[in-house]
Parts: structure tokens; sequence; C-alpha cells
């Protein structure tokens, strides 16, 4: 290296440090004083070194030398000591007075060289404590390793060498240093298994949004997103699958996110995605969840031998308000994430206060549902279902309906997933079936032949061995033709088991019932699959139908499912018409019958 190469001012105090590259500096800076402090023992030292190698010259012999010994060893000393703090390569005089021909008289006998044994003697105390920070800091073994080499630089150079040769060793280090440190920054702040940013790198972005006034930011959104089921992924096929699916799922969500989002893995089967920058915070935030909950419904191929699985995602969704901090904002996303699981899971939820109000009354809720019926509290309402092209209403289905002594009416998306989650689904279930197969059979025999009525029968019951003989028993009692009774299944109950769901629905077509498909769209369901169960009525859910006629939202979807069901052979009913343009889009793609508010609202018979 010549002169030119080195700046003399070279300062390796960078700018913008982390906390830990601060640290060596300062440790630097500390062995810096340690050596200046030191100099005079370590002038000691190299004056016990020269003893042993010039024997013969003896102790005394030279007082001349032993003296320049100590002068220019304190020297050295003192601007290696000076370097370590500032960093700051040593004045050309300053190297002169240590190491020019001339000025320095005693430079032949003791040649600078020599005084290179200076920095052995410094460096026994700082390669020790560099291999200490090292390991302290992990960098690498390697780096240590050349540090050492660099300890054993010949003897022959001048104390200005091994200035420089410690200025580059050090820069040297300090990449190292800064590459480990970014190494291990980036571990810090990511998940191992799946690489995305962890909570602590999370919650710092939400941070930065939520500390800018909320005038002069967007708006943002964060998704709590909890796999269902993930656990029995775990159960039936071990650790190594698990962690196989949350790889996947990981991958699908970088697939639903937009550059500048952040996906971050909270641990367990938790993830959260950020959406900063929304001018719709609420409509793109829900186009987020519903993408999220279609990637994770699709089947995972997962385990040695690969079996299928199949899983769903509940979403939580919170748009930050003005003042919202990063840790409520998580917590109203997460309790928003609890709501759509206690759904039955495989949908999202935006917060609201009817999350937390649901969530808060939800333990007196589950206690309160034992018996309601029995009290009389639970009632049955029916919703038309009208045929498309003769206007007339078909059927009525039954939609439970409880009014509860304190809270009041409580709907069934609420109570629903609580008799499900207790048990209380069983009895309760039975006594909706049997109310609304009673309510038939009586506007039946009243003038009204021909109306049919259809029950919902959620995942329990329908696993239920019980079902079909119950079901048969009631329509026995009542003597309703069997065909005026349907029983309405989602798509997400039919599809977990493939070999329960064809037995239980072949008992219940034994009877004579008709089974439909509710919510038809929102679960994954194959083709091939379909065409082998007893279906007869497919219920197109309402996110489809919802916006049809619209500028820009076309009928594609729901034409193509009703050619689906044309193939098939099922009749398709259209869910959640509220416009006469949805209704005119539903007729016009070939729906057979069609549900909602414009034609009709749940109500009491
Ligand atoms: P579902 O089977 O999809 O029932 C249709 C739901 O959509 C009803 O809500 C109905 O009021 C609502 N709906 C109908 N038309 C429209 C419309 O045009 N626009 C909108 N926005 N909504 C419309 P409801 O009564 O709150 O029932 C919610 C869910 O609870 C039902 O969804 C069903 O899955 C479940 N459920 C209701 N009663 C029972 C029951 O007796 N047993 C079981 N197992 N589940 C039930
Ligand atoms: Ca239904
Ligand atoms: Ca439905």
């Amino acid at each position: 290296m010549n002169e030119e190469q080195v700046d003399p001012s070279v300062n390796v105090n960078g700018s913008a440090r982390s906390g830990a590259e601060l640290d060596l500096d300062a440790q630097l800076e500390l062995l810096g004083h340690e050596v200046q402090a030191r100099a005079g023992e370590i002038a000691a030292a190299v004056l016990q070194w020269w003893d042993n190698r010039h024997p013969e010259s003896s102790r005394a012999t030279d007082l001349q030398i032993r003296e320049d010994i100590v002068r220019t060893t304190e020297l050295g000393a003192a601007t290696l000591g000076r370097f370590l703090v500032t960093r700051t390569l040593p004045s050309a005089e300053e190297r002169d007075t240590i190491s020019a021909p001339g000025k320095a008289p005693l430079h032949d006998t003791i040649s600078i060289g020599e005084l290179t044994k200076l920095y052995l003697v410094w460096r026994d105390t700082t390669y020790e404590r560099l291999g200490r920070w090292g390991h302290e800091l992990c960098i690498s073994d390697k780096a240590i390793a050349s540090a050492k080499d660099f300890a054993r630089i010949g003897s022959d150079s001048s104390i200005v060498n091994v200035v420089r040769e410690f200025e580059s060793e050090f820069h040297k280090l300090r990449r190292e240093l800064s590459e480990e440190q970014q190494r291990l920054a980036h571990n810090a702040l990511h998940d191992g298994l799946t690489g995305l940013p962890n909570r602590t790198l999370l919650v710092d972005r939400l941070e930065q949004l939520t500390a800018k006034p909320s005038r002069n930011r967007q708006g943002f959104a964060v998704l709590f997103i909890d796999i269902d089921r993930f656990k029995s992924v775990n159960d039936l096929a071990g650790h190594s699958a698990g962690d196989a699916l949350l790889i996947s799922v990981a991958a699908r969500l970088r697939g639903v996110i937009r550059t500048g989002d952040t996906l971050a893995r909270l641990g367990g089967d938790e993830f959260v995605i950020l959406c900063p920058d929304l001018s719709d915070p609420e409509s793109e935030a829900a186009a987020v969840a519903e993408r999220v909950t279609a990637v994770v419904s699709q089947p995972f191929r997962l385990g040695d031998p690969a079996q299928e699985f199949y899983v769903s995602a509940s979403v939580g969704v919170g748009i930050a308000g003005a003042g919202d901090d990063a840790e409520s904002l998580l917590l109203r996303a997460d309790a928003a994430m609890y709501a759509a699981k206690n759904r039955g899971g495989s949908g999202f939820q935006i917060y609201d206060e009817s999350v937390d109000r649901s969530l808060r009354r939800r333990p007196e809720l589950l206690n309160d549902l034992h018996g309601a019926a029995g009290r009389g509290e639970i009632s049955v309402h029916y919703q038309p279902v009208v045929d498309l092209s003769s206007d007339r209403i078909v059927w009525l289905e039954a939609l439970a309906r409880w009014d509860h002594p304190r809270f009041g009416r409580v709907g069934p998306d609420e109570f629903i997933p609580l008799a499900e989650e207790s048990g209380v689904i069983l009895p309760l279930g039975r006594w909706v079936i049997e109310h609304a197969v009673a309510d038939c059979a009586r506007w039946t025999s009243s003038g009204r032949a021909g109306v049919g009525v259809a029950v919902n029968v959620s995942g329990r019951q329908f696993t239920d061995d019980g079902l079909p003989d119950f079901v048969a028993g009631v329509i026995g009692d009542t003597g309703l033709d069997p065909k005026l009774l349907t029983l309405e299944i989602t798509e997400s109950v039919i599809v977990t088991s493939e070999a329960a769901t064809q037995r239980a629905l072949d008992a219940l077509k034994e009877i004579g019932v008709r089974l439909a498909i509710d919510d038809f769209g929102t679960g994954y369901s194959s083709l091939a699959y379909l065409r082998r169960l007893p279906i007869d009525v497919l219920k197109v859910d309402r996110s489809f139908v919802s916006g049809l006629g619209d500028a820009g939202n076309d009928a594609a979807i729901v034409n193509a499912m009703v050619e689906l069901a044309r193939s098939l052979r099922l009749a398709v009913v259209a869910e959640g018409v509220e416009t006469a343009a949805e209704l005119e889009m539903v007729k016009r793609a070939g729906c057979d019958e069609a549900q909602g508010y414009l034609l009709g609202r749940p109500g009491p018979l």
C-alpha cells in the first residue's frame, strides 16, 4: 500500500451505525485508552524481550539503548492507542518520530521492526479480546483466525506498517462483522421457519405507521390470520408436515400481498398482513382477506407419502383509526379473528364494536344456550325462496332466532357456532327440524300445498349418526312428503371428510329428503366430488351475487356455477339477492330460484 492509498484522516466512525457497531467502536476505543495507559507496562515487556534476545549485551550495558526502547515503545503505544481511539492514522511527523532514520537515534539498533514486538505484546491483550468479542458478537471463526494471522505478521515491518495493516484488518473485520451483524439482525427480526418478518419487525413497522399523525398518512389495516384445523394436520401427519404446511401457507400468502405490504409470522399458525397506503381501507382490506381465505382453502399436499390436507383461514381485520397504537390495532384484529373463528372459521371479520360485544357476552351465551329452546327463547323465522320462471314461492328457509332474556335478539351467526362448540347444536338442531317440519305440514294442509321447507344442518349435526333416523321419525310422525324437506349443508362441512360425507348423505337421501349445498363457492369442492354425492340443489353464496349488475362486476363466476350445476343436474338458487339489478343478472345467468331481501326478508310465519 503506498502513501496515496492511505487517507490519513480515514475515520471509520461511519454515519449510520447500528447499536452493535457502536459497541465495537466503543470497545476499540476503550482498548486504545488502555494501550495508552499501559504504555509503560508494554515498554517493560519489550525490554524484557530485548534482554532475552540480547543476553550478551546485558541489561545495564547500554542505558541509552534501554531508554530509547522505552521511549520509542511508549510513543508507539501512544500512537497505536490513539489509532484505536480515533481510528485515524498517525501523522507523518509522528511516524517519523518513531521510525524515520536519523530521528530515532537507535533506529538501527532497535529497528522499528523490532518495535513490532511491541505490537506482538499488544496483540496478546488485543487478540484475546478480539477473540472474545468475536464470540460475543458471533464474528465467524474465519475472521478470528485471520485476525490472529495478522497478529503473527513479520517482525520486520515498521510500526507504520503495523498501523496500516491493522487498519486494513480492522476494515475487513468491520466488513465481516457487519455482514454477521446483518445476519444476526435479520435473524432477530425474522422467523426461522418461513423467513418472514417476526412480531418484533412487524410491530416496528406498525409503530412507524401509527406514529405518523393521521392527517399525514393514508389509511392502513392489519389482517390477523389463523389457520383453522392446523392442529389436526400436526396430529395426523406429524410436526414436519405441520412445518411444511406453514411454509406453504407463507408462500401462498406472499402471493396475495401487494408490494409495500408486510407479511409476518407471529408464531404457531398465526400470520399478520400489514397493508399500508389504503385509500378505501375497509374494502381493500376485505379484498385481501378474501384472497387469503381463498388461497388457504386450496388443498395442500404434504407428508411422505404425500396426502391431501384441507385447512382454512380465519381472518380478523383491524382498520387503523386516529390515535391508534400498534398494540391496540393488533389486539382488535386478533379479536376480530376470534370472531371469525367462532363463526366456524374459513372467513373474515372486520373489527367493530359487535366483535367486542360478542366476545364479552360469549361465556354467558354459551351457558344460557342450554335449554334455551325448552324455555321458549328460540323461534323459527322463514325466508321465501322464489322460483324465477313463475315468481312463486317454492320453499321457505327456516332460520333460527334466539330472544335472550338479557341481550335481546341474538342472531344465528353468533349462537349457532356456540351451539356447535358446546354440543347444544344436537338438541337445538333437532328442535328446529321438528318445528319446521311441523310448520310445513301445517301450511301444506291449510292450502299451501307444494311449498317446501329448508332447514340448515351444521357440521356436528351432520356427522351425528342418529340424524337420519331422527329425520325419518319426524317425517313419519307428520306424514309430510319427504320431498318437501330440504336439508342445507354448507360446503365446508361436506369437504372435511369424504367417506363420512358420502355415508351421511346416502342415509339422508334414502329417506327421500332433498339435499342442498349451502354457501356454494366459499369452500373448496372438486367437481368429481360433487358428482359422487346425492345432491339436489346448489345455493350460490351471497358473496357472488352481491354487486352483480354494477359496472365491472360481471356474472362470469355465477355463469360458471350454473353451468356446473346443469352438468350435474342440480337446481341452482341464488342467495342474497338485494337489488333489481342482481335479480336481473341471476335470471340471465340461468339460476332457477332466488332468495334475498329483495324477494322477502326472514320473518315469523
Ligand atoms: P344461511 O343458511 O346462508 O342463511 C341465509 C342468511 O342470509 C340468513 O341470515 C338470512 O337472513 C341472510 N339473508 C337472506 N337474504 C339476504 C340478503 O338479501 N342480504 C343479506 N345481507 N342477507 C340475507 P341469518 O338468519 O342470520 O342466518 C345466518 C346463518 O345461520 C345461516 O346462513 C345458517 O347457516 C345459520 N343458521 C340459521 N338457522 C340455523 C339453524 O336452525 N340451524 C343451523 N345449523 N344453522 C342455522
Ligand atoms: Ca342456509
Ligand atoms: Ca347460505
